[in-house]
């Protein structure tokens, strides 16, 4: 169908939930994405966080042609092998010692939050269910984690939202003691704010939160949602935060592009959980399975972990350099291949210029670029996405002078 009845079929067929950019993307390889015209673009988006390995990659591809040939989905009234290996191959590579499984992020977080209130609950009884999260942070949009998540324009129009959840400022110790009360069962965050803005937690606070939730046995809980899976270059962000968490939640990246997400708990926590507690008629099936163990031989073969780590490095360093190049340039902030570039003008400006230019980028807020590519992107992909952004931002500020 060509591009522009394609829109035009969009706008009549799909709830008007997303502004999309005006391509139609057909196929993929590697680092790159191809429209139905044939035009290529270098992803620095990577389906938001979630190809790891790019697009097409052939042990992924092979996984999920052999997962399903022989089974797709049987429930979890039955037990199936790739499930029980991927919870096991989590558990070896984190602090964690169970895994519930399910579809996606908000999922996941869902899950978290039940396991925080059934924890308390049977420990201490009711009351004690309150969850502290953190301004502009994102945790997912079902009503608990749309409550769960700090930003109005998330919440708006959805009242009355769940009760128990209350919102401290990101990095800022003094608000989360003041926060603090005798009813709070957790406190959640992002070890980098992704939605938000591209924020990092700061580790003096992040150590101090660990040691209050451990002083009062509140659980910690971190939404690695985004940043899981290798994105900032080791393999879950906590492990160079030097803080564990007593919960975790991933999706994004862990599936490789087949929707999948999890939550990982401690063993004393996650016995919270019995029979009939929780459950995802879809949660955790083969085929989601094969692919993320696929996803995840990958990504501990090292060498794509090494890339991640590098280019991370070599893209912050070369947006740093932008900055300052670039007035128009306000910040640069994040950790390996999850950056955000804070600018003067319009982000969905340099978007629209970046895709004319045969490039994904993404915008978060008004003036924030999120640059979050497969972690296979190249130094040569990015040296020229530099380029092109220097390029911009010199034609704007040619503009704004000429005005
Ligand atoms: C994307 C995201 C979510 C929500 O994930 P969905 O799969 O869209 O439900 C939750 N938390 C964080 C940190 C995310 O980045």
């Amino acid at each position: 169908m060509p591009t522009e009845e394609l829109k035009a079929s969009a706008d009549q067929y799909l709830m008007g939930t997303y502004a999309r950019q005006p391509i139609s993307i057909v196929r993929g390889r590697g680092t790159k994405v191809y429209d139905l015209e044939g035009r290529e673009y270098v992803d620095f988006v990577g389906g938001i966080a979630v190809n790891l390995l790019g697009h097409g990659h052939p042990d992924l591809v092979l996984a999920v042609q052999k997962q399903a040939a022989q089974l797709i989905h049987t429930s979890n009234l039955y037990y199936t092998e790739p499930q029980v290996r991927l919870a096991q191959m989590l558990v070896d590579h984190s602090f964690a010692d169970q895994v519930f499984f399910c579809n996606s992020g908000a999922e996941a977080n869902e899950a978290a939050i039940k396991l925080v209130r059934r924890y308390s609950h049977d420990k201490y009884g009711a009351g004690r269910f309150e969850i502290i999260t953190m301004k502009q942070s994102f945790h997912g949009r079902t009503m608990a984690t749309l409550t769960a998540t700090g930003q109005e324009k998330v919440q708006k129009g959805y009242e009355p939202l769940v009760p128990g959840f209350s919102y401290v400022t990101f990095n800022h110790l003094a608000e989360l003691q003041h926060a603090l009360t005798d009813k709070t069962a957790a406190i959640m965050l992002e070890p980098i704010q992704g939605e938000g803005g591209v924020h990092v937690v700061s580790r003096e606070y992040l150590k101090a939160v660990r040691e209050l939730c451990t002083q009062r046995d509140i659980l910690l809980i971190f939404d690695e949602v985004q940043t899981g899976m290798g994105r900032t270059g080791t393999l879950f962000a906590y492990e160079q935060l030097n803080v564990q968490p007593d919960i975790m939640t991933l999706a994004k990246g862990l599936g490789g592009g087949v929707p999948i997400g999890a939550c990982l708990a401690k063993a004393p926590v996650a016995k919270a959980f019995g029979p009939g507690s929780h459950a995802s008629t879809f949660g955790g099936n083969p085929l989601a399975c094969a692919a993320a163990l696929a996803v995840f031989r990958v990504l501990l073969d090292g060498r794509v972990l090494d890339q991640a780590r590098r280019m991370g490095e070599y893209l912050s360093k070369g947006l740093s350099e932008c900055k300052d190049r670039h007035h128009l340039v306000r910040d640069v902030r994040g950790l390996g291949l999850l950056q955000g570039m804070e600018v003067e003008m319009d982000a969905k400006t340099v978007v629209a210029d970046c895709l004319k230019r045969g490039f994904l980028v993404n915008a978060v807020g008004e003036h924030v670029l999120r640059l979050i590519p497969p972690l296979i992107i190249t130094q040569p992909e990015v040296d020229r996405l530099l380029e092109v952004l220097s390029h911009i931002f010199d034609r704007h500020a040619a503009q704004a002078a000429a005005h």
